[in-house]
């Protein structure tokens, strides 16, 4: 027997049992004839104490004990005389009469401590002693409870968990492909699944009607903050519904997990449409933890001489509570945020609404206080409050403001701590032209269904018509993190094809692609809907964290690199050949 206990679990009424413990050696250090070794496992910490007088052999083989050996002790549990109250075995100690090295280990690279001294590039290298330190290993503990709960609830309300291949075709969710070499298909190449959408589908032709899988989805992008090349979702489908079947269905999950994971009673999510959120937020995933919305400025600032926003398509604002105080210098620190590439305004504009009621603006030139007050009213600004304004083309000004919106609410501390604010952005577009290809592309993907009353127009309308479909298409949104997508789906060939043709695909090419599901659809598909969550980012979201790195055991890192097993890594000639590859780099 290795243990009798665990490292977390004794306490003051355990007291004079004979316990053994395994576990790893936090830190150890004497004191006088005593030495103290706190034991780690993943349930806790308890402190063990050789003590000289008691066995002098014993103590000094604990004295030569280093950080990270694993150790098994023997001895009895007793009432500590100087209790730690932070910790839950706190109260007690084990007086040690035995002691086996279990193994040994190297000093570690960094300190494994809630707080450790190593940085990223050399954690990602050691996971292995990373995922030891106690926040890890919550997080990965609460993402595995998570992955219970929802299979539990699924199955409950008769979902049926089926595995979908990974070697398959591809399956266009907006990202390229990462592919595998067949070996045994000479020359071809496997797609694993950006996600199992047309199996999903497929499943729901076959009848079973409510399906669900926490599945591994593949996309090879460039890696954006906080991506992972392989990332995990909560992929559902379910047939004979309508957009508010899956709504509520997951709003019912989410509100369950809350409620189980947490003791979080979330409120009824509200919904708001694509555009709303666009118009109000300039983000289709809108952080409703605080209020901020944009505020359309035309009307009172044009045509007063001022020719940056005479000429601008749109000037919009928001109004920053309780900010009028700030300095030159943060002003300026806001314009150069503004203006940086990723954001790319030209500049900035702020009005001060002072206490006593006088404007002060950086355009008083232009603006007399008559005009600025006029500002003032339409953003519901009080005294105190700072006005900050951008202007220029409409889709680009209120993205550029949206996101000092955000930064305004992360730098003024105005986000309330451990708030969650649910809401569904719904009846997205279905097609989003881009200028530079000259083509659309499928806003969600191109399975999503038009609205039902936008279909006569979808297949007889001309190209403007197209930009202006609307599709049974919903996202979930918490705390302005994306957390599922989904939307109704086309199961009709004939739509199904108009679709495609509209993104461009040739019919050969439709149908060497997805030739399979349009058959498909010719063998009595249902009507059918659903969604998938992210579920790392539902893990991150769900314990207020911000990277979902932090929930995954074994990430890549922003190359796309596992630096740990030290992969992608190139294959040998034989491999190559045996694929029929010839590698050119
Ligand atoms: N397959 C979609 C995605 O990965 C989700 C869905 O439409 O159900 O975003």
């Amino acid at each position: 027997m290795f243990r009798s206990h665990n490292c977390g679990e004794l306490r003051l009424s355990d007291a004079g049992k004979e316990v053994t413990l395994s576990g790893w050696v936090q830190i150890g250090r004497g004191f006088g004839g005593l030495t103290f070794v706190d034991l780690r496992d993943r349930y806790g910490i308890t402190q063990v104490v050789f003590d000289q007088d008691d066995n002098a052999e014993l103590a000094e083989r604990a004295k030569k004990l280093g950080r990270e050996f694993v150790i098994q002790v023997k001895g009895a549990v007793r009432e500590r005389t100087n209790k730690n109250p932070n910790r839950a075995t706190g109260d007690v100690e084990i007086l040690a009469t035995e002691l086996t090295v279990l193994n040994s280990a190297k000093t570690p690279p960094f300190t494994i401590e809630d707080d450790s001294d190593g940085g990223d590039d050399l954690r990602m290298q050691y996971r292995y002693l990373d995922l030891r330190r106690g926040p890890l290993q919550e997080n990965i503990i609460f993402r595995s409870k998570l992955a219970l709960a929802v299979r539990a609830y699924l199955g409950d309300k008769d979902f049926v968990e089926v595995e979908t291949p990974f070697l398959i075709k591809s399956t266009p969710e907006g990202a390229r492909d990462f592919v595998v070499p067949s070996r045994l298909n000479e020359g071809q190449f496997y797609a694993l699944p950006q996600s199992p959408q047309t199996f999903k589908q497929l499943l729901m032709v076959a009848g079973y009607d409510r399906y669900f899988q926490i599945v591994k989805c593949f996309r090879d992008e460039d890696l954006r903050a906080d991506r992972q090349p392989e990332f995990t979702q909560i992929d559902c489908e379910m047939a004979f519904v309508t957009q508010e079947d899956v709504l509520n269905t997951f709003e019912g999950l989410t509100r369950h997990l809350f409620d189980k994971m947490k003791g979080i009673a979330l409120p009824e999510f509200p919904r708001m449409q694509y555009d709303d959120a666009m118009r109000l937020y300039g983000s289709d995933k809108p952080d409703l933890r605080f209020g901020m919305p944009l505020v359309e400025l035309n009307d009172v600032a044009q045509n007063k001489g001022f020719g940056v926003f005479d000429s601008a398509e749109l000037v919009v604002g928001i109004c920053v509570p309780g900010k009028a105080d700030l300095t030159r210098k943060n002003l300026d620190a806001l314009t150069n945020w503004v203006k940086r590439p990723q954001i790319g305004a030209k500049g900035l504009v702020y009005v001060k609404c002072n206490e006593d009621g006088s404007f002060k603006s950086s355009v008083d030139k232009f603006f007399d206080q008559e005009a600025l007050a006029a500002w003032a009213a339409k953003c519901d600004a009080k005294p105190g409050d700072l006005l900050l304004v951008i202007s220029g083309d409409d889709e680009k000004s209120r993205g550029q403001i949206g996101n000092l919106r955000l930064h305004a609410a992360a730098e003024y501390d105005m986000i309330p701590e451990g708030a969650f604010a649910p809401l569904w952005v719904v009846d997205f577009p279905l097609l989003e032209w881009d200028e530079e290809s000259e083509r659309f592309h499928a806003m969600h993907h191109p399975f999503t269904s038009p609205k039902q009353e936008e279909v006569e127009r979808m297949l007889n309308g001309d190209h403007e018509t197209m930009k202006s479909l609307k599709a049974d298409a919903y996202d979930l949104v918490i705390n302005g993190a994306e957390i599922g997508g989904g939307s109704v789906r086309i199961y009709d060939r004939a739509l199904q094809e108009r679709n495609f043709k509209l993104l461009g695909f040739t019919e050969a090419e439709a149908e060497e692609q997805f030739g399979f599901l349009m058959g498909a659809f010719e063998y009595g598909a249902p009507p059918h809907a659903g969604i998938a969550f992210g579920f790392d980012r539902l893990c991150a979201v769900m314990n207020g964290q911000s990277s979902i790195r932090d929930f995954i055991a074994f990430p890549k890192n922003n190359q796309g690199r596992d630096v740990m097993i030290d992969a992608p890594a190139s294959i040998d000639d034989e491999q190559c050949k045996e694929l029929n590859l010839k590698v050119t780099v």
